[in-house]
């Protein structure tokens, strides 16, 4: 039986990454030791993050003006870090509220007495669409946070908003790499690397670098600047999932990149999309303009059919189609590695499952 995995992260991994990981394992580069094994200040690691930032420099045109750092803490600890880092000369933050991680990043900014002002929030609507931004008071926020892919609500942001002379912070953690943003967009960009790209404890954060330094003796784990300094290797970096990270960037590199990532996630979305639409059992909640790649909440309305769906296509080898619990109902995540087959073979049994439930 061919599993398919469709959890919202730690997610499913390339096939070909998998198989390096497995072939390097016992002795990375013949050094007859194994990645996990090796020290990041030898050669051989140096060699492993300065491909990885330049492969992240190539596949996402990130100019020469941005720093691209590797943090741990997940995208959780940068919703602490940018504010810190970024909210200096303010101290107040907009936010437009999409859901749960944009309403987690902002309960982060308050706790470091950021004041965080809510610009738009679509919470009366269960975050069905995303919020817009209307009137930016220039010269009040030291940037607009934004999430711009939803993982649990399953909207994601096509068109990014435009704050002016407003700096723009995007946590990009369940979209990164999988839809085609420009960097120049924003001041800074912050994502996880469990859904896009490998392994969780890892999270990478793209800033300009004009925005950084303004603020001294910033917790070191947390300094954009120190980290910029030291190449991200303050402390002993997370060895492992940056060589993991760097062999997922040569796989897209070798798919085609982010437009070919675009392309096929457009596809594999489009065709569950398409059959939900047209389904009498099942309904995708988010308006269609509003409508993640990645992330495809979907439901029937009644628990006890969700329940035994869910148990159903686990049998079947299609796994974590479980909707987040805020939410309930279903949720398939279609990341940059999951294959079109994945998404054929989960509207193949939602199919047969519609056909037997009316029969
Ligand atoms: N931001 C988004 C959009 C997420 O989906 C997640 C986790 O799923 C996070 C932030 C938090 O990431 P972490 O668990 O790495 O702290």
């Amino acid at each position: 039986m061919t599993i398919y995995n469709f959890s919202a992260g730690p997610a499913t991994m390339p096939q070909p990454v998998i198989q390096q990981i497995k072939d390097d394992l016992p002795s990375y580069k013949n050094s007859g030791m194994s990645v996990m094994e090796i020290s990041h200040r030898s050669s051989l690691f140096d060699g492993i993050i300065a491909d990885a930032e330049q492969d992240l420099r190539d596949l996402m045109n990130i100019p020469d003006n941005y720093k691209v750092l590797f943090f741990q803490g997940g995208g959780t600890l940068q919703f602490t870090a940018a504010p810190l880092n970024l909210a200096t000369k303010y101290h107040r933050i907009g936010l437009l509220d999409s859901g749960h991680w944009a309403d987690r990043a902002g309960d982060e900014a308050s706790r470091v007495g950021v004041k965080v002002d809510v610009l738009d929030s679509t919470k009366d609507i269960k975050y069905t669409e995303l919020p817009v931004l209307k009137d930016l008071k220039q010269d009040t926020y030291d940037y607009v946070h934004i999430t711009t892919n939803n993982t649990i609500e399953g909207t994601a942001y096509s068109k990014i908003p435009d704050t002016g002379a407003t700096e723009l912070v995007g946590d990009q953690s369940s979209n990164f790499l999988a839809q085609q943003y420009k960097v120049e967009d924003f001041g800074a960009i912050m994502a996880g690397a469990q859904k896009n790209l490998g392994i969780a404890g890892l999270t990478i954060v793209i800033v300009r670098d004009d925005l950084i330094g303004k603020v001294k003796n910033l917790p070191s784990m947390v300094d954009y600047e120190l980290f910029a300094k030291k190449n991200s290797m303050f402390n002993t970096p997370p060895v492992f999932a940056i060589y993991a990270a760097g062999l997922v960037l040569k796989w897209l590199k070798e798919q085609g990149g982010v437009p070919e990532m675009e392309r096929r996630n457009l596809k594999k979305s489009g065709l569950l999309y398409d059959y939900l639409d047209n389904s009498k059992l099942f309904t995708a909640p988010v308006k269609k303009a509003d409508r993640s790649l990645t992330n495809i909440p979907f439901i029937t309305g009644d628990p006890d059919v969700d329940a035994d769906l869910i148990s159903k296509a686990t049998a079947a080898g299609l796994l974590n189609i479980k909707g987040h619990r805020s939410v309930g109902g279903m949720r398939a995540s279609l990341y940059n590695a999951m294959p079109y087959e994945g998404a054929q073979a989960l509207v193949d049994f939602l199919e047969k499952y519609e056909a037997d439930y009316w029969r």
